[in-house]
């Protein structure tokens, strides 16, 4: 395929376009309601000049774009990479306010980054730009006006050094500012398991669809980081067979089945899922390619294109990244009868539970571990059951009832509100 084409496929901004336009058309969307809903309501790009260790200054350029903010505060992760663009971020912030919309929780979208190589930084520099980053954005942040939280390569520290320099900024303690803390900082408990945990819920709905019993159904997961190792825990205790997992580095392949506890011992020291010995070296790219019941895409967008999407042998793909599939391969896994959960809600259990730990966070209560889990699996189950429905009365994908139903919510909000002028 030429180079602008599938540049054009893989634009996530367009990606998302592609599939709010279809969705709108169907909610017979008005053109002026349409360019609202589709306009993100703010982007914001800052320089961050920061201190090396060298002792060289060396400027890092970080985003935030809150893309609506019908329903509530501003929701959406922090991620650094280098390869960042502006395009992405947005897409993303748009993605977060149909999820939000899709679980129905009182948050509008927003999504934020900083290009940078976090492999190649130390702690000290890593912590400078995170804390540079939240000063540079200090006015837009608050637990009433916009909540970042983890994604590609941030974690709790990076939220702790966040929520730390916001605090100092307005002169208290505001743990409600970020969500994904440690637990010691208003954290809440099921949080870090939470994407994965409900990736596991919305595939035991959708294998009970399909009458497949968990013990028979073979899972391979793409990415280990905080959603797909957490996955593969959720679905290998729930009696799922895991038969591949992947990292940046390489996969691993075992039609037996791997042992999920092992593996994650061996993560630890090793850093990666190479060199786990139960099992057989398998490249990244062809592990998404291998038969199985369930392909869990858990890493990064675009992964699925119409360069491979012929290729997936998978009954159902539970993505848990965002953007994994491109909407040229979603026609193609369509045509193939692959049932598909979207991102929109297949992952939207990370921001269920930032949801609670704002909420707890808000209250000063914080609840027990079955309550946060209970609270998801009903509200996960929801969703799911909300996004069927959908389907089956509008006679669209999953994909596309995903969006009609966030679309649909986030529309209904702005009409009652009015537009101030
Ligand atoms: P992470 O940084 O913790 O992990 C990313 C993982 O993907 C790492 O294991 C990395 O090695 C791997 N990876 C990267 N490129 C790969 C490739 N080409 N092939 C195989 N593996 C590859 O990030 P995360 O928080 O787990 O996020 C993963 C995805 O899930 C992102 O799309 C993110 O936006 C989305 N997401 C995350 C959350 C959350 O709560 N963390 C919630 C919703 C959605």
């Amino acid at each position: 395929m030429p180079e602008l084409e599938i540049n054009k496929e893989t634009n996530p901004f367009d990606a998302m376009v592609a599939r709010f336009d279809v969705a709108a058309k169907k909610l017979n969307l008005d053109e002026g309601l349409y360019q609202v809903l589709i306009t993100p309501d703010r982007e914001i790009g800052v320089a961050l000049p920061v201190q090396m260790d060298n002792g060289k200054l060396q400027v890092f350029k970080g985003y935030r774009v809150q893309h609506n903010l019908a329903r509530g505060p501003a929701k959406g992760g922090i991620r650094f990479a280098p390869d960042i663009t502006l395009d992405e971020i947005r897409a993303l912030a748009a993605w977060m306010t149909w999820k939000c919309a899709v679980v129905n929780i009182p948050f509008g979208g927003a999504k934020g980054g900083i290009i940078c190589d976090p492999k190649t930084l130390s702690l000290g520099e890593l912590e400078r730009i995170t804390r540079r980053y939240t000063a540079s954005l200090i006015d837009i942040l608050g637990p009433d006006r916009d909540v970042p939280a983890p994604d590609v390569n941030t974690d709790e520290r990076v939220m702790a050094w966040i929520m730390d320099t916001y605090s100092m900024h307005v002169r208290h303690t505001v743990t409600g500012v970020v969500t994904g803390k440690p637990l010691d900082l208003g954290g809440s408990v099921g949080r870090v398991e939470a994407t994965g945990r409900g990736c596991k819920i919305v595939t035991d709905r959708a294998i009970s669809r399909f009458n497949m019993k968990r013990e028979n159904t073979r899972v391979i997961i793409q990415g280990f980081g905080n959603v797909g190792s957490m996955a593969s825990r959720a679905f290998y205790e729930a009696g799922y067979s895991v038969i591949g997992v992947s990292d940046v580095y390489g996969g691993l392949f075992n039609p037996l089945g791997l042992n999920i506890t092992k593996l994650l011992n061996h993560i630890k020291e090793a850093k990666t899922v190479v060199g786990f010995p139960d099992a057989e070296p398998i490249d990244g790219k062809t592990l998404l390619e291998q038969e199985c019941d369930v392909l869990v895409p858990a890493a990064t967008e675009n992964q699925i294109t119409s360069q491979n999407a012929d290729r997936i042998q998978a009954k159902i793909i539970c993505e848990g990244a965002n953007g994994p599939t491109t909407a040229q391969a979603d026609e193609i896994l369509y045509d193939k009868k692959i049932f598909i959960i979207p991102d929109i809600l297949a992952n939207a259990g990370g921001v269920t539970v930032s949801y609670f730990e704002w909420v707890q966070d808000r209250m000063g209560y914080f609840w027990n571990l079955r309550t946060v889990n209970e609270r998801l699996q009903e509200i996960m189950d929801n969703s799911f059951d909300a996004v069927v429905a959908y389907a089956d009365r509008h006679n669209v994908n999953m994909r596309i009832a995903a969006y009609m139903l966030a679309i649909d919510r986030v529309a209904y909000t702005t009409r009652e509100r009015g537009i101030y002028a």
